[in-house]
């Protein structure tokens, strides 16, 4: 397919509130950059008025590309999609609502032209966050660079400007649990960051959760580190220990001839090691969980609908080359020799 010089990638859920003006404010940034761009708008399956602004904003415009999800896949997931269907030899990732000011993207452009790979966004002030968010953000990022071999930067997003190059790589990555900052961290190259404030919601409210955020930092951890499986041996090593030394103590104390007294120390030490064991085993299932789903190999995302004023019929056919891909890589042909 006919490439471009820039690609943008919007992942929406529910966000009727403000595509109108994100949209307006993305192009004039775009245009400053180059005439030969395309801005993907990606609807997660939201349920209010999203797809029927993305159809006005394709049909007013070449190039904007609508891709409608059959449902809600998750923003990372919905990224993915996006990111599968660019054809510009440099790729922002940005979310729709405006936390991410646009008008960035001509100095993200110099900043990579100077033969940088990836230039990410990194927050310097943070507005309109609670500081309970920002919190559980920084220690969730001490956390996971202690966990993870690749160090993964701390106050990014996924807003972030990438090569061609890279974002080929990315599309190759097969797995469904996706934490797309550290993917891009793990690819390499020469990545730089770029320090921004990033403003407030322009309107609507947050589209991720206490609930979502749980799970992203979950696939974080447990797909760039295994050390949680090698701490629950150790877990278990201390609490044995533990258990050894009570265990000790009521031994001697009989031997003095006192009897140990009470089963309220029992309850709370059986109940300890119960919790112990419970805890242990759920990080195991956290892992278990999804290896299960990564063997199935479905797809990554259904797509409903590619709407384009012209050329969406090539897209589809990136994107299921993009799953056959995918699938080969689950499922490797048997080799052709003889038995
Ligand atoms: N988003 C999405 N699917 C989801 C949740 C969020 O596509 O299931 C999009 C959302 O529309 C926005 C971006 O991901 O463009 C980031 O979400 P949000 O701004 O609500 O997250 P926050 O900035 O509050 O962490
Ligand atoms: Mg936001």
């Amino acid at each position: 397919m006919n490439k471009c010089a820039l690609s943008v990638v919007v992942p929406c859920f529910n966000e009727e509130a403000v595509l109108e003006e994100f949209s307006g404010r993305m192009a004039r940034a775009c245009a400053a950059v180059t005439s030969d761009y395309e801005i993907i708008v990606v609807d997660d399956g939201s349920s209010d008025s999203t797809w029927s602004i993305i159809e006005k904003l394709t049909d007013g415009d070449p190039r904007f590309v609508g891709v409608r999800l059959f449902r809600n896949h998750g923003h990372q997931l919905a990224v993915t999609a996006g990111l599968s269907m660019t054809r510009g030899e440099r790729v922002l990732l940005i979310d729709a609502d405006l936390q991410d000011p646009p008008e960035l993207l001509p100095a993200m452009v110099n900043v990579l032209d100077q033969g940088h790979d990836v230039v990410y966004g990194k927050r310097i002030a943070r507005m309109g966050e609670t500081p309970f968010k920002r919190f559980t953000a920084s220690s969730f990022y001490r956390l996971l660079n202690r966990l993870s071999s690749v160090p993964i930067p701390e106050d990014t997003g996924d807003f972030r400007l990438m090569t061609r190059q890279v974002v080929d790589i990315l599309n190759s990555m097969p797995e469904r649990h996706r934490f797309i900052r550290g993917m891009v961290s793990w690819i390499g190259g020469r990545q730089v960051a770029f320090p921004y404030a990033r403003d407030a919601r322009y309107a609507g409210t947050t589209k991720y959760p206490l609930r979502k955020m749980v799970a992203l930092a979950l696939d974080a951890v447990t797909s760039f580190s295994t050390k949680p499986l090698r701490a629950a041996v150790w877990l278990g090593l201390l609490s044995s220990m533990f258990a050894f030394s009570i265990l000790l103590y009521a031994i001697v104390q009989w031997a003095a001839g006192n009897v140990v007294p009470g089963w309220a120390s029992s309850v709370a030490t059986i109940s300890f090691f119960s919790g112990t064991q419970l805890f242990v085993m759920g990080v195991f299932g956290e892992y278990l969980g999804r290896v299960v789903q990564e063997i199935k190999g479905r797809p990554l995302f259904t797509i409903g609908e590619i709407r384009q004023q012209q050329a969406a019929a090539g897209r589809i056919d990136d994107v299921h080359g993009l799953q056959a891909s995918l699938e080969k890589r689950h499922r490797p042909e048997k080799s052709a020799s003889a038995p």
